[in-house]
């Protein structure tokens, strides 16, 4: 039971890394699941053309044998190129290649006939493949150019281009046959192609939402930890400072309740305004809670935050926002506190958070740092 549990998952193990060979994190999920379509098809059209030309050179049908077993080295090479994994470009390379060995393929069915004229039958396969690889304007391009040619080969007068013979109802009716199933084709893949379009842009909306505050356009808590986290490693690995500035604005109950709810709102973006402005490109600011506000100073120290704190300190105090023609000036206090190699993030918080109340408590619009608590 056990061996075949493990047989089950190795198999399944080398399924998924024969589908996804070509597969990379950069890639967006769309070109991620056409190449694993790609590795699909390579694989399926590998070994389809492999037995049927093995078989046609048995039956003593040489050219047929040698065409089909052509295609198939074709197919493989694809796949060899997606398993070669340093090549950039495999995801564009490789659809073209496809399509354009199909395209040869089916025209040499048609043109011979395969085994006993059913090689036309095949050609029905190429629309799909050429919307899905090419998208809707290149793989009409490309079944157009098909259709034309097989066309002229199909009704060239006295079928000098053909080497099968069809009777004329059978020629009209695989075009006409054709043309609808590229054209059902195209209409699927555009259909695709909006769904996905649609699905992307709502998810891009909804991740924006849970990590964007929508009054103030500053990054939440949620949108301000991935920021905190690659920060943190990196003054890790390099040794270098890291500080937080937690900062909460000064009563602000009085601004909603002389201003009301819309007014407070007003002063919010303001200060998000002026904070997002005052900070140098390598920092972060958050929407930390309601009208809490976090600093991420990398490169540097508790002093040096401080300094940066008390700029922005000035810099609200002496900015008043207009309220309903009234000229109000906001005053905030701020806890400054570096993220030590020994103490943790929550940690620096916490310390940031005491000198923020210690600031409250000297009378706001103060600045104080967690090592000033202690001396
Ligand atoms: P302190 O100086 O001690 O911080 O006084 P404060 O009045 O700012 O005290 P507190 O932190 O208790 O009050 C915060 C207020 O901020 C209460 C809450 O109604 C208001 N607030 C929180 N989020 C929002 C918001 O999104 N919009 C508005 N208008 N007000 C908000
Ligand atoms: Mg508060
Ligand atoms: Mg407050």
């Amino acid at each position: 039971m056990k061996q075949a549990d493990n047989l089950l998952s190795f198999l399944k193990r080398l399924f998924n890394s024969l589908v996804t060979s070509g597969c990379r994190r950069s890639h967006d999920e769309d070109t991620n699941r056409k190449i694993v379509v790609i590795n699909l098809f390579a694989i399926v059209g590998m070994s389809i053309t492999l037995i049927l030309g093995i078989r046609a050179l048995f039956a003593g049908q040489t050219i047929l044998g040698i065409v089909l077993l052509t295609s198939s080295a074709m197919f493989g090479l694809c796949k060899a190129i997606l398993l070669h994994s340093r090549l950039k470009n495999s995801h564009v390379i490789t659809p073209v290649l496809l399509v354009f060995s199909l395209l040869l393929l089916m025209l040499y069915l048609v043109i011979f006939g395969g085994v006993a004229n059913t090689g036309p039958l095949w050609i029905f396969v190429l629309p799909p493949v050429a919307m899905f690889f090419a998208g809707v304007f290149y793989g009409v391009l490309t079944i157009g150019i098909f259709i034309t040619l097989c066309a002229i080969i199909l009704f060239t007068p006295g079928d000098i281009l053909l080497l099968a013979s069809y009777p004329y109802e059978f020629k009209v009716r695989l075009l006409l046959s054709f043309a609808t199933v590229t054209f059902l084709s195209a209409f699927y893949e555009h259909s695709r192609q909006t769904s996905f379009i649609i699905i992307r842009d709502i998810s891009e909306k909804f991740e924006r939402q849970a990590l964007y505050d929508a009054l103030t356009n500053l990054p939440n808590r949620r949108g301000i930890q991935k920021f905190i986290d690659h920060e943190i490693n990196r003054a890790r690995r390099q040794q270098e400072d890291l500080t937080l500035v937690l900062c909460d604005i000064d009563r602000f109950k009085q601004v909603n309740d002389n201003f009301g709810h819309d007014g407070g709102d007003i002063a919010l973006k303001h200060v998000a305004g002026l904070f997002k402005e005052a900070i140098r490109e390598q920092d972060g600011v958050a929407r930390w809670g309601g009208e809490e506000f976090l600093f991420v100073l990398p490169t540097t120290n508790e002093s040096n935050g401080v300094v940066l704190a008390e700029k922005i300190r000035e810099t609200l105090q002496s900015t008043p926002v207009q309220i309903n023609n009234t000229s109000l000036t906001i005053t905030a206090s701020f806890g400054v506190a570096q993220i030590h190699l020994e103490n943790s993030l929550n940690n620096a918080l916490s310390l940031a958070d005491k000198a923020l109340y210690r600031a409250k408590e000297k009378g706001r619009n103060k600045v104080l740092s967690a090592s000033s608590l202690t001396s």
